[in-house]
């Protein structure tokens, strides 16, 4: 094969056999196509698309660049949930321990954060102790016992997405649906999930910014995912206005125990339980213990504190809290009918919560924490955001980004609740 005819073939609108798409990822994965070469193959890609089957094949030959994992005797069916990212998006860290304490297994390998939404392992490593990477053999042993493992992929799950993610970052390549797809479900097929839900992002602060991008994008992983034998549904969640209270690592640990405790904003509550039910679904035990059961009788914060436990953290231990604060207040009265999540999870990056470059460090306590959401009536001076930060000297790049960030509207105006999870789309 000649790396420059597969390009020349994509860039001209044809399709590529599945001979030239096993060859150029693995060729690529091992370091014998360049980077340029297989830069202007992602561009083509960007451009012209690709067939139900070249993306098909592309996102196996993904998988096959790596180990794929198997649970299969672990003695649970397996279900786990992917993100495509939002602000204050925590979900994960109630959901993992609920669904297992309602029976199954929940096999979940995460990223850190890049740019305004945060990263799961970022916000688990603001609890003292906690590690990130676990071999196999304790992943395994932590799925059979807890039921819950959230953690870092290893290097050699799909390392050709490891590559072709930091290509795509520095080319502009992201926003790509079959680049996008075949990142996301060859990483989780590799995982070993028998079951998986998406929850795709829609809105503001959101990579999808209209239904119609973020149906096409759910569409193409379900279809990926049943085509590999992993029982896929999607769900397509507003993203237009923060999740919860808090946005920062150590903010949205806090806000995650308080849902498991049996609180914890409504918008987290119920995102939490439609994705739990789904993930039970999904797995067939559907019919079992109701999530909102595994709240109430505490046999989710068990779990949750089993798992912190299992990792090397210690949930009982004071969570970080950032030196400074900074107050934001309301300036007229009225009802906020609006709070721009991109604009909070700009700020809350900007206080040190998020990283610009994959090797930055964040900070655990940095944040914004949210008084009012949309629908809240509010007076002058009544709190809108504490802004948290290790170094004062972030607070004014904090501020710049949040100026726009809410409308408050007069109190008699009509407002309706949007809704939370707009669509479902299923095999
Ligand atoms: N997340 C991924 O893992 N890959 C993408 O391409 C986009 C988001």
């Amino acid at each position: 094969m000649d790396v420059v005819d597969v390009i020349r073939a994509k860039r001209d609108g044809n399709v590529l056999s599945d001979a030239a798409i096993d060859w150029v990822i693995d060729a690529y994965t091992k370091g014998a196509v360049a980077e340029e070469q297989m830069s202007a193959l992602l561009m083509a890609i960007f451009f012209n698309g690709m067939t139900p089957q070249e993306l098909s094949r592309w996102t196996a030959a993904m998988i096959e660049s790596g180990e794929r994992m198997s649970f299969g005797d672990i003695g649970k069916p397996t279900t786990d949930k992917h993100s495509t990212g939002g602000v204050g998006d925590k979900i994960t860290l109630p959901l993992a321990p609920i669904v297992a304490a309602c029976g199954a297994a929940v096999p979940q390998l995460s990223g850190r954060g890049l740019g305004h939404t945060g990263g799961t392992l970022d916000k688990l490593e603001s609890i003292p102790g906690w590690r990130a990477s676990i071999s196999h053999a304790q992943m395994r042993t932590q799925l059979r016992d807890v039921g819950a493992v959230v953690c870092a992929a290893g290097a050699g799950l799909a390392p050709a997405d490891r590559k072709l993610y930091a290509l795509r970052d520095v080319t502009a390549t992201i926003e790509s649906i079959p680049l996008i797809a075949s990142s996301i479900m060859s990483k989780k097929i590799a995982e070993g999930t028998s079951a998986l839900v998406l929850d795709v992002k829609v809105g503001v602060g959101a990579f999808m910014k209209d239904a119609d991008r973020a149906r096409e994008l759910a569409r193409t992983m379900v279809g990926l995912g049943s085509a590999h034998g992993v029982n896929t549904v999607a769900l397509l969640t507003a993203m237009d206005t923060p999740l919860g209270l808090t946005a920062g690592n150590a903010l949205e640990v806090a806000e995650s125990i308080e849902v498991l405790a049996g609180g914890g904003p409504a918008d987290v509550v119920e995102l939490t339980i439609a994705l739990a039910r789904e993930m039970l679904d999904a797995c067939g035990l559907g019919a079992g213990k109701d999530p909102v059961d595994a709240i109430n009788d505490g046999s989710a914060m068990d779990c949750w504190n089993a798992m912190i436990r299992a990792q090397g953290g210690d949930p009982a231990a004071p969570l970080p809290v950032a030196p400074f604060r900074h107050e934001v207040a309301a300036s007229s009265s009225g009802r906020v009918v609006r709070m721009d999540a991109q604009a909070v999870g700009v700020a809350a990056w900007r206080l040190g919560a998020g990283r610009a470059r994959k090797e930055d460090p964040v900070s655990p306590g940095a944040g914004v924490q949210m008084h009012a959401k949309p629908g809240d009536l509010v007076t002058p001076g009544a709190p809108l955001f504490t802004l948290h930060a290790d170094d004062e000297t972030r607070f004014e790049r904090a501020l710049d980004a949040l100026t726009e960030a809410v409308d408050i509207s007069a109190a008699d105006a009509a407002w309706s609740k949007p809704k939370l999870v707009l669509e479902r789309v299923g095999a």
